[in-house]
């Protein structure tokens, strides 16, 4: 058993409907075989279970890992391509580079420096887009549990308007997709996701196939793209002049419901907020994506009134790094610049959003997402360098929730020294380089 004790915030109930931030200054957190058996004061912790090891974690905050609901694995190298929309900036740029995952050799560097990049930004769990290639896909798994991620994944599927490379068929898909499920999917570190790229890029006939792999595969998780762009959603609507919208290409085939993730939806329409609340799907919201491709200003209020669940997603590539402290911020700005149309948020919703929320949209509650008992010991770290603005900042809080807005506003992955998993340290920083 290991006792960390900290400064602890997280929120284990939702802000949006009366949660609040927890906060306790110095808490102690029983650990046993990554577990959160006790919290509490430390020297009430300390007094019960006197002979424990002790992690001292009092210099910096202790924060839930960070959950990522909508990244890509092979887009790491097409981070910072600006100035496109959507669909030329696939084109140009995404597509290609998924191509090169072909090469089973660039699969694996590109699987590390992947995994590599949500660890260091203090990401533990997340739902990823994986790659067109099955040996690709296996390369994702077998690398996040090498390090030791949760990440839920699948072969990305699509049968037309892609370069031919990237396409599949019906058959092939439902075929590859089963294969790799039995190789990944459980509940340990790694589940599967079925994942069509977009209805933009796949026939009824492929979301068919993609819904009978869902019914397959026993809690399998299913994730999708939907309204990034104003372009993308026109061309949908005339691909699938007999559905309603674009959520029902999906929820046509039944693949809308609470092991639902649509990414975006900056878009939506009342009918399709409508559909997305009734099935209980959640959405990814990348603020940073949109605005580096010019999608559209998401309308969080109206998903919140919709009683539609949101969580954040880096959408890395198009997203603009993996760090969910920046999301966060983001979303802040976001919201503030629609004025009377957008929904104030505090440190304490963007704590929630990226967070709690993320483990609520992956179906990971009971698990993950705070830090209290019967919990996995997920958890970041955050303690800046002396004298860098954030640790100035944080020692001149006048109050815990000043502090969160504070890690928000200053946090970067050099900040973040610690990242646990399950109990295990999966980040360290030495203090090599963090005086290098
Ligand atoms: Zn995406």
């Amino acid at each position: 058993m290991t006792i960390y004790r900290a400064r602890v915030l997280d929120t284990p109930d939702d802000p949006l409907t009366g949660g609040w931030l927890r906060s306790d200054d110095d808490a102690g957190l029983l650990v046993t075989d990554g577990v959160i058996v006790e919290r509490g004061v430390w020297t009430d912790v300390r007094t019960a279970h006197p002979d424990e090891e002790v992690v001292d974690l009092r210099d910096g905050v202790l924060l839930p890992g960070l959950v990522d609901t909508h990244v890509h694995y092979p887009q790491v190298r097409a981070i910072g391509a600006l100035g496109m929309p959507l669909l030329v900036w696939l084109e140009r740029c995404a597509l290609p580079e998924e191509a090169r995952l072909a090469d089973p050799a660039y699969a694996v560097a590109v699987a590390e420096e992947f995994v590599s990049g949500l660890v260091s930004a203090g990401t533990t769990t997340a739902l990823v887009f994986g790659s067109h290639y099955v040996d690709a896909v296996d390369t994702l798994f077998t690398e996040a549990t090498r390090v030791g991620v949760r990440v839920t994944s699948g072969l990305v599927v699509s049968d037309r308007a892609l370069p031919a490379p990237l396409l599949s068929d019906p058959q092939r898909a439902y075929d590859e997709s089963v294969a790799l499920a039995a190789r990944w999917h459980g509940d340990g570190l790694t589940r599967y996701a079925v994942t069509p790229r977009f209805s933009y890029s796949a026939s009824d006939e492929l979301l068919a196939a993609c819904a009978a792999v869902h019914t397959e595969v026993a809690g399998s998780w299913f994730t999708s793209h939907v309204n990034e762009n104003a372009s993308e959603v026109a061309e949908v609507a005339r691909l699938f002049a007999t559905s309603e919208h674009y959520v029902d290409t999906y929820d046509r085939h039944d693949l809308v419901g609470a092991c639902s993730v649509l990414a975006h939806n900056v878009h939506p329409t009342r009918a399709e907020l409508d559909v997305l609340a009734a099935r209980g799907a959640s959405v990814a919201h990348c603020p940073s994506s949109n605005a580096s491709l010019g999608s559209g200003l998401f309308p969080l209020r109206r998903h919140v009134e919709h009683g539609v669940r949101v969580a954040l997603g880096s959408d890395v590539g198009a997203g603009t790094g993996f760090s969910l402290l920046k999301e966060g911020l983001q979303a802040y700005f976001l919201q503030s610049l629609l004025g009377a149309e957008g929904l104030p948020l505090t440190a304490t919703h963007l704590l929630h959003l990226a967070t709690r929320a993320g483990a609520l949209a992956l179906g990971l509650a009971d698990e993950i997402g705070d830090l209290g008992v019967g919990r996995r010991f997920d958890a970041v770290w955050v303690r800046p360098l002396a004298d860098d603005p954030l640790d100035v900042c944080l020692r001149h809080a006048v109050s815990a929730e000043d502090a969160l807005a504070k890690i928000f506003a200053l946090g970067g992955d050099s900040d973040i020294a610690g990242v646990w998993v399950g109990g295990r340290r999966v980040k360290t920083l030495s203090s090599d380089r963090r005086s290098g």
